[in-house]
């Protein structure tokens, strides 16, 4: 029997509430399923919870739902724990699972949406952890030489909201799906405390030695301040890379704008706040009919509602002009755009 179904609605799919159908849909919960010869059929989409998508009009091809579920201590030895997820497992139940089992080092990234499948292919991050530091491999479904391949973590070649999947294009063209990622998590713990929003957040709480829960209950606290919730008000997270710029541009918009916030890479460029240029050119909190920037979070960009994937568009290029116009700068999206 066919698993697959026809004219799909996926805008109850993506985080963003954006209207789109899929002509072919499929929803994937054991790896042999992934052997299927219908499943070969392009174009084709690997779809986890559409946290990171916008969908620009209907796709005429097939998404495949990666829902595998399942979590596991596989092995440990004396240096650390080896905990395998199914890519269908949602990140955040998964991470306060890890930890309620006494297994540290994924609470920096606590509440951060999606599923387990997805977090290698941007290597997702937030408060100074990169999910790639605590990956050991994966087990991904190559559509094309139809085999099941392991990858590990120095393969996956992971950068700053980078992987050999965007690298290779695959996120787009839904060449591998991940069907189970291996995480090991180090038994020698220490706490990752050094952004100002974490450690103000401990000091209130009155914490001098955070537990990884403490960790994970301060982020937990902190996102939910300052980020909108998807189910309320439809968001992809931060819309835009923070932009790196040579120095000598830093130095420039540092003397015109003593107030800018600059960071600087090992490699003698400098990062930039993308969401404090956008506050600056005067996008905090606007919108262009129903889509526009967080009046909390510039960085965010929200549907107010019954917006299409041609508003964020029409949003996201006149925020990138405005900024452009004012700092020189250029802003490059997060998302995938479908
Ligand atoms: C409120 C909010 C806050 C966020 N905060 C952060 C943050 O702090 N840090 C951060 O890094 N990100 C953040 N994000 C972005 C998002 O949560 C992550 O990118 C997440 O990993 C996306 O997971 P998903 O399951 O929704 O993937 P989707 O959006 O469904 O897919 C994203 C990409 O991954 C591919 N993909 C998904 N699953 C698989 C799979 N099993 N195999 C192969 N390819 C797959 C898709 O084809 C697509 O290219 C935030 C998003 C929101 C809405």
């Amino acid at each position: 029997m066919s698993l697959q179904r026809r004219n799909v609605d996926l805008t109850g799919l993506n985080t963003l509430a954006l209207p789109s159908r899929a002509a072919c849909y499929v929803e994937i919960t054991t790896p042999p399923q992934l052997f299927a010869g219908e499943l070969k059929q392009a174009p084709r989409f690997v779809l986890g919870d559409g946290s990171n998508l916008v969908l620009t009009s209907d796709f005429d091809g097939l998404v495949v739902h990666m829902a595998i579920a399942g979590r596991q201590l596989l092995s440990e030895d004396t240096d650390a724990w080896y905990i395998r997820a199914g890519a269908g497992e949602n990140w955040h139940d998964f991470v306060q699972w890890t930890l309620g089992q006494g297994w540290p080092g994924l609470e920096n990234l606590s509440l951060i949406p999606g599923r387990v499948g997805a977090a290698p292919i941007q290597n997702i991050g937030a408060y100074g952890l990169e999910v790639g530091e605590c990956v050991h491999s994966l087990n991904a479904w190559d559509f094309e030489k139809r085999c099941f391949l392991t990858v590990d973590r120095k393969d996956c070649r992971f950068g700053y909201r980078d992987s050999l999947f965007k690298q290779e294009g695959w996120h787009l063209s839904g060449r591998m799906a991940i069907a189970s990622v291996l995480f090991r998590l180090p038994k020698r713990w220490r706490p990752k405390t050094r952004y100002t929003d974490v450690t103000q957040e401990l000091a209130a709480r009155e914490i001098t030695s955070p537990t990884p829960r403490d960790i994970a209950s301060a982020i937990i606290a902190i996102r939910q301040r300052k980020l909108p919730d998807p189910a309320v008000t439809p968001n992809a997270g931060s819309f835009f890379h923070n932009p790196v710029v040579d120095r000598s541009i830093a130095e420039k918009l540092g003397s015109d704008y003593p107030s800018l916030p600059r960071y600087p890479q090992p490699d003698g460029q400098v990062k930039l706040a993308a969401g404090w240029l956008i506050e600056q050119a005067g996008w905090k909190g606007k919108s262009l009919g129903p889509v526009g920037m967080f009046e909390k979070q510039a960085l965010v960009l929200v549907n107010h509602g019954g917006g299409t994937g041609a508003d964020v568009l029409r949003t996201m290029a006149a925020v990138r002009a405005a900024v452009h116009e004012k700092f020189g700068v250029a802003l490059t999206p997060e998302p995938i755009f479908l």
